[in-house]
């Protein structure tokens, strides 16, 4: 198959052979039996998502595995790493395994689950992260997320533990009683709106405590979702003592405030902006951009979190926390990153493709597209400009703050390992 019209990372136009599921050749008039015409766009190496939930199993009416990697296909995704706060909790090799195969079996992208750190998710005793390694699902990264590994004793024990097979602990940070019944980023506006507040303080704490403990036990960690200027400094500190740690921040803290509780285009205590961690200030999101951009934040992960219409909306206090993602981030890291020059697209397929790869230990994604590389590309068309239909989604969940926005670029093709999974911005 020969894919025709494109520009890899915004180059030259040429033409991409692809055969055995590899890129066979790279270069201008390329002649064969079968071929999609990239009319122009951009090619990305499919990008990896280090941080999704498939809400699968136990919330099917969330999300499934199915759709939420027919989500990630559609958001340019050739693979995505499944939470491991299901139900039951993937905390054992039994349940990744069971993920990882309904993943294989619909094959829209790879899924690699997370293993839970705890036990439950209940912070209180180590899950079988040994056992989970060594599964068909072969977990490499570990979360409790949705809740923080706030002993300090079991954090330096999973640190340690994963070592051994080179896996990476991915902290929600999340000081728990500096967070009881929080409701907002505490400021201004949760002052004046009167909800309990998420203070900025109860992320960046626990970050410090976890980038020294990882430094005493030699280990890799990785933050998710980190949300606060505070934050980025602290990871600043950190990788110039040359820690092994990384970090993500999701589209929405890229994009969003936390004065949209207050005041939006759908009204005041609109509960589509609650989010874990909440959306905080405007010059929060400026020192995310920029760590973002100066590499100190290493990779945006969507941190897609669908919900069912009743669990959001409802009252503020009583709505659930998060936001889908999958299919927006793209356009999302466009308008924050790309129409600000803060990145070209080869810095968005390194933050959105290669490191999230590396992160994850995925040795047939995030490859730079070359010949003899895997044929996991994303056709993107930077110049589109749509307005979010979440009726349109893929997602069994409709739950985005975008809707009725119009954001800029969108998804034209996916391919995994040269198979398309979206043709013309359709499942295929
Ligand atoms: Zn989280």
């Amino acid at each position: 198959m020969i894919i025709r019209n494109v520009r890899i990372l915004g180059g030259e136009l040429v033409d991409i052979r692809v055969a055995d599921g590899e890129i066979a050749e790279i270069g201008t008039g390329l002649e064969g039996p079968e071929t999609v015409d990239g009319g122009g766009a951009i090619a990305l190496p499919g990008l990896v998502d280090l941080h999704t939930h498939l809400r699968e199993p136990g919330r099917e009416d969330a999300e499934t595995v199915q759709t939420g990697t027919q989500s990630a296909a559609r958001g340019g995704y050739t693979a995505v790493h499944a939470m491991a706060n299901t139900s039951p909790v993937a905390d054992t090799a039994g349940v990744v395994e069971q993920v990882w195969r309904l993943g294989r079996e619909f094959a829209h992208c790879d899924v690699h689950p997370v293993g839970a750190v705890t036990v439950g998710l209940e912070g209180k005793q180590l899950a079988e992260l040994g056992a989970m390694a060594d599964s068909a699902a072969r977990v490499r990264v570990f979360s409790d997320d949705g809740k923080c590994v706030d002993d300090a004793v079991l954090m330096r024990r999973a640190l340690e533990y994963v070592k051994a097979f080179d896996g990476v602990i991915a902290q929600h940070a999340q000081e728990p009683r500096l967070t009881a019944g929080a409701q907002m980023n505490e400021g201004v506006i949760s002052g004046r709106l009167g909800l309990t507040g998420w203070p900025a303080v109860a992320e960046e704490a626990i970050i410090a405590r976890d980038c020294l403990l990882a430094a005493h036990v030699g280990s890799r960690l990785h933050i998710c979702h980190v949300s606060t200027a505070g934050s980025v400094e602290i990871i600043r500190w950190a990788k110039s003592k040359g820690w092994n740690v990384t970090c993500e921040v999701t589209p929405h803290h890229l994009l969003l405030t936390d004065d949209l509780v207050e005041d939006s285009p759908v009204g005041a205590y609109n509960p589509i902006y609650k989010v874990n961690p909440p959306l905080r200030t405007r010059a929060d999101v400026e020192a995310l951009r920029a760590a973002l951009a100066d590499g100190t934040i290493d990779i945006v992960a969507t941190d897609h979190a669908p919900h069912p219409v009743e669990d959001k909306e409802t009252e503020w206090s009583a709505a659930a926390m998060g936001m889908v993602g999958l299919e927006t981030a793209l356009s999302v890291v466009q308008e924050a990153m790309v129409e600000t020059g803060l990145l070209d697209w080869a810095g968005v397929a390194q933050r959105m493709s290669v490191v999230p790869a590396r992160i994850g230990r995925l040795g047939g994604q995030g490859q730079p597209l070359e010949v003899g590389a895997p044929a996991n590309i994303t056709l993107y068309d930077p110049s589109a400009r749509t307005e979010v239909d979440p009726s349109a989604f893929a997602s069994k969940s409709r739950n985005t703050p975008y809707e009725g926005m119009t954001l800029p670029g969108r998804v034209v093709a996916t391919f995994l390992r040269g198979r398309a999974t979206v043709l013309e911005g359709k499942l295929v």
